[in-house]
């Protein structure tokens, strides 16, 4: 059997792709690499967003050139969106790559592979509009109790700086019955949470004419028997609506976490991104879901050194950040994205500025998170126990896993194996201490809770026939 490894770049939607990926190449046959041999099969899942993504990919594929040489037969897959832009130049410029597939068409990778095989000749495709929604696709999931959904692909929206409706098109709304379905064979699976997925969730509905429709569809994750946690990425401002708050708040297994992009708190600033909302309203929110969900955790993207950026716009963010207190924040330093309408726009700021300002923004908002953090000390709170996050650290017996707010909390746990809590148990800890980006329990656990999760995560443990280890983790890699 032919093996196979996905490299991933980027968002969550690339990633939720990426287990699309591992999915029709299993269904095809392929088996994924074991960690440390050579796979037959190497697919790049790429990302557009960054400047430096470019580079990352062509980077990765020159070193990959030698090893397809010592391997005959091994063949090179790249998809994604910087596929979905870049087409025949993949092949123009890295001729040792065999296919060129795009968003609109994971499910003909295998095909393609095939094809590029018997005519010993590139394949390059790439479509305008969606061939199948992905979550039609066969799927390899990561996680055993913990999964994407994707709700909506592609996006309505136009901000300048942003490359995403140019690769992924207009939005695509999936029925709600159909999403629902997907989760609850998730959770017969094992699966205890879910995260909803679309570029811009808020609008979600508007292409079959229910602008209520997100709201509704929280709502009927609250009816499901045995999901404990629904999350949801990424939500608009702009769009951002009561009836969604009040589904939040009204709905037990809906976490009370949010991650808003803000982007630029100067309202200037926020037209020339053409983000369709200004400062005002972006607090104005985060004050009516702190009403309705005092405990709520708040996490934002904010971009700094958009063109024509001033010292008066970055103190107006500034601002910003210190009236909506964020849990945490991903904060990039604007660099030109080729293609988008901010590329070419006047007063690009000189890279040292944006440095420097960068610099004063990750220290504020990490004050501010430390601060958000030390009031969660001495409070209890439910962690659910994750793989792959933090640290099972031997030394200090602690494991792992995200709070209800979605805040990372290391755990003390019993030396005794039986004890243990496994990825996807659920248990009750105090938060003993509180750093800028983590929560420390050291206290030890409260109450655990074995549950399908556990034991989903624990089958995958087991040596089993050839499908088990057919789990296709891709490597993340996040384009920074
Ligand atoms: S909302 Fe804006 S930033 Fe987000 S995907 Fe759409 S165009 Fe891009």
């Amino acid at each position: 059997m032919r093996t196979y490894e996905v490299v991933t770049y980027g968002c969550q939607m690339n990633v939720h792709d990426s287990e699309r990926i591992s999915g029709v190449l299993a269904a095809a046959g392929y088996v994924p690499a074991e960690t440390g041999t050579q796979a037959d099969v190497v697919v790049f899942n790429t990302c557009a967003v960054r400047e430096n993504a470019d580079n990352r990919l062509y980077g990765n594929l020159g070193h990959l050139a030698p090893v397809k040489v010592a391997h005959p037969g091994m063949q090179i897959a790249v998809g994604g969106c910087m596929a979905q832009k870049d087409r025949q130049v993949v092949v123009d410029r890295a001729p040792w790559v065999d296919v060129v597939f795009g968003t609109n068409n994971l499910g003909s990778l295998p095909v393609l592979l095939e094809r590029a095989r018997v005519q010993q000749e590139a394949q390059v495709e790439i479509l305008e509009s969606l061939e199948r929604f992905p979550s039609t696709l066969p799927t390899r999931r990561d996680s055993a109790y913990a999964a994407w959904v994707s709700i909506s692909v592609g996006c309505n929206n136009t901000c300048t700086f942003c490359i995403v409706p140019a690769l992924r098109g207009k939005e695509s709304d999936r029925r709600p019955g159909d999403v629902l379905a997907e989760i609850r064979a998730l959770v017969d699976e094992g699966v205890q949470e879910i995260t909803l997925l679309g570029q811009n969730v808020n609008t979600y509905g508007v292409e079959f004419g229910d602008r209520g429709a997100f709201a509704k569809l929280l709502r009927a994750c609250g009816g499901i028997e045995g999901l404990e946690r629904v999350r949801f990425t990424s939500p608009h401002p702009a769009a951002f609506t009561d009836d969604v708050i009040a589904a939040m708040a009204e709905t037990p297994n809906v976490m009370p976490s949010l991650h808003m992009p803000l982007q630029s708190g100067s309202d200037r600033v926020l037209k020339a991104m053409r983000r369709s909302y200004r400062s005002d309203k972006f607090l104005g929110i985060l004050d009516r879901v702190r009403a309705a969900m005092p405990h709520a955790a708040i996490t934002t993207d904010i971009i700094v050194g958009f063109p024509g950026e001033t010292e008066e716009d970055f103190a107006a963010t500034l601002d910003v950040v210190r009236a909506a207190r964020f849990a945490a924040a991903f904060t990039f330093q604007y660099s030109i994205r080729p293609g988008t309408p901010a590329a070419t726009m006047p007063d690009q700021v000189p890279r040292p500025v944006v440095q420097e300002r960068y610099e004063r923004l990750v220290e504020l908002v990490g004050e501010i998170a430390w601060a958000e953090n030390q009031k969660l000390e001495t409070q209890t709170v439910e962690v659910l126990f994750a793989a792959g996050e933090g640290r099972k650290d031997a030394a200090t017996h602690r494991m792992s896993g995200r709070a209800r707010d979605n805040r990372l909390v290391h755990v003390a746990v019993p030396t005794e194996p039986e004890l243990q809590p496994r990825p996807g148990d659920l248990a009750e800890v105090a938060i003993s201490y509180a750093a800028p980006h983590h929560l420390n329990a050291d206290g030890g656990l409260i109450s655990l809770r074995r549950t399908r999760g556990g034991d989903a995560w624990a089958a995958r443990q087991q040596p089993a026939g050839p499908a088990a280890t057919v789990l296709g983790i891709p490597r993340l890699v996040r384009a920074q």
